[in-house]
Formats: structure tokens, sequence, C-alpha cells
């Protein structure tokens, strides 16, 4: 970690001050659970080409080429478990410093942890959906391939091909997650954006409308982003895994010795 002491205690202070606080978090926060993140060498996607598999068109087009990477990225996700970003996110929630959680990932790793509440920009991917409207759990659809049924997964009413409740490229974002988490941004104390490269749209405008409407922004990330020098006002740079547990030790710090008596 090279954030030095004195910066995670500036931001500790605005956090522990801000009663708007909100978190944006991307793939960069799971890497540490063992998910890579588009960027990972060696990852899935070194494999599966983004470009290639995650595009609506791709699974209109050949949904059974689709769902081979969504068969090993369940495998990955099953063996995921929260880790100390997670932890450290819930944590600020339960001292009643973080309002909520924009999440770019699919992966639940958050609700894991305990955080209560998680908006979901591009969906889950614990769900399937038909165009016909069922929704079917990915575990449920995993006991049927263990029981020998056919692959890719089909509908149990109308028999169409299920797809991840995820938003692929080309796809909008579900409007409610939307007008939520444009509802949460203006106006934040504090928006912590953790382990985002934030270029994937329209989720990357969500930091900038919280900055130009008076937020300020704290990134964490093992490297510079788009945010770094523009509208990030702070940047920490480390694992999200160290960095997180760090900052919200220190917000606990303040809110104790605030609450202890002179
Ligand atoms: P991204 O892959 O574009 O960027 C990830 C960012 O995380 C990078 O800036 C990287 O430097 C940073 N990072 C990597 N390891 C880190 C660590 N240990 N600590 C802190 N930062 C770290 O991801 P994105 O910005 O989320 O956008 C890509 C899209 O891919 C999103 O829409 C997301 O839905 C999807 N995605 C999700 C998952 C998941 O659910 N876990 C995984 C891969 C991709």
């Amino acid at each position: 970690m090279t954030v030095d002491e004195r910066t995670l205690d500036q931001v500790a202070r605005l956090v522990a001050g801000g009663r708007r606080n909100v978190a944006f978090t991307g793939a960069g926060v799971s890497v540490e659970s063992g998910i890579p993140d588009f960027r990972s060498a060696g990852g899935l996607w070194e494999r599966f080409d983004p470009a290639d598999y995650a595009t609506i068109e791709a699974f209109r087009r050949d949904p059974a080429k689709v769902w081979q990477m969504y068969r090993e990225m369940g495998e990955l996700l099953d063996r995921a478990e929260p880790n100390a970003a997670h932890r450290a996110l819930a944590r600020l929630e339960d001292l009643g410093r973080l309002e909520a959680i924009i999440t770019q990932n699919i992966d639940n790793l958050h609700q894991e942890a305990g955080s209560r509440r998680v908006i979901e920009f591009h969906g889950n991917a614990r769900r399937l959906v038909c165009s016909c409207g069922r929704v079917e759990s990915a575990a449920e659809v995993k006991r049927r391939w263990a029981a020998g049924e056919d692959f890719p997964p089909r509908c149990r009413s109308c028999g169409a091909v299920l797809k991840p409740d995820v938003v692929l490229f080309g796809e909008p974002v579900p409007q409610e997650a939307s007008r939520e988490a444009m509802r949460l941004v203006q106006h934040p104390d504090v928006l912590l954006a953790v382990g985002t490269s934030a270029v994937v749209a329209p989720a990357s405008y969500l930091p900038v409308v919280a900055s130009k409407t008076g937020g300020t922004i704290v990134e964490i990330n093992v490297e510079r982003t788009d945010l770094t020098g523009t509208y990030a006002a702070y940047s920490l740079f480390g694992p999200a895994g160290e960095v997180m547990p760090a900052l919200v030790e220190r917000v606990e710090g303040l809110l104790e010795r605030d609450r202890s008596p002179t």
C-alpha cells in the first residue's frame, strides 16, 4: 500500500463527517476474491474476449458460445468469498457512514459481506432471466446440469434460452437501478470509487455527476485511472483489500473519539 498516513487521515475525516457517503465499486474490488477484472493477466478474460462474449449481439447470435463463458464464470463466482474490502464497506454502512453501494459487479459479494443497500447497476449473475419474464436461479440451473440436463439452460415456461440477469454491452442499465444510482450521486458528501477503471458508460458518468454536484471523489485503485487528477480529489493507491480496512478503521477511531466523554 502506497498511501501516506496523512492523506488517509484526511479522507477518514471527510468520511466520518459525511452523512451522505456513497461507494461506487467495480471489478477491482473483487480481484482479491479471485475474480479477475478485465485487465488481470491469465484470467478468464484472456480466453473470452469481452468484445466477443459480453455483448448482447453475441448472445443473440450464439447463446451456447456465450454460455461457455458464463458456465466458467459461474464456477469462479461459486468459489469466491467476500474479501477485506467488501467487509470494510459493510462495516462503514453499519457505522452509519455509507448510504449505499452502487456496484458494477455481478458477483453478489457485497451482499454476502453483509452490505444491505446495494444497487446492482449491471445486474447479478446469480439470477437468470427469460424473454418471457420468468426468473430462475443460477443454483437451480446448476443442479439441472448436474442431473444431465441440456446446455445452454432453457426456460421452464417457454423453452427459450435463459440469459444471466446481467447487463451485456449493448443493453440498457435496469431503469430502477439507474434512477436510484442517479439519485444517490446527486450532492453526496463523499463518493468512494473503489476498484473501477471508470471507463464503462453509462456507469462512468456517476462519479462525474457526484463531482459536479459538489461531492468529494476519493478513488481507491492499484493504478491511475481516468478519475486520477481529474474528478478525484484524492487517489489512494493500493489494493482495495488493504486500503479500505485501513480507512474504515480510522473512521471508526474518529467516531469513537467523538462519542467518548471529554
Ligand atoms: P475494469 O476491469 O475496467 O477495471 C478494474 C479496475 O480495478 C482497474 O482500474 C484496476 O486497476 C482496478 N483494480 C484491480 N485490482 C484491484 C485491487 N486489488 N484493488 C483496487 N483496485 C484494483 O472494471 P470495471 O471498472 O468494473 O468495469 C468493467 C465491467 O466489467 C463492469 O461493468 C463490471 O460489471 C464487469 N466485471 C465484473 C466483474 C465482477 O462482477 N466481479 C468482474 C469483471 C468484470
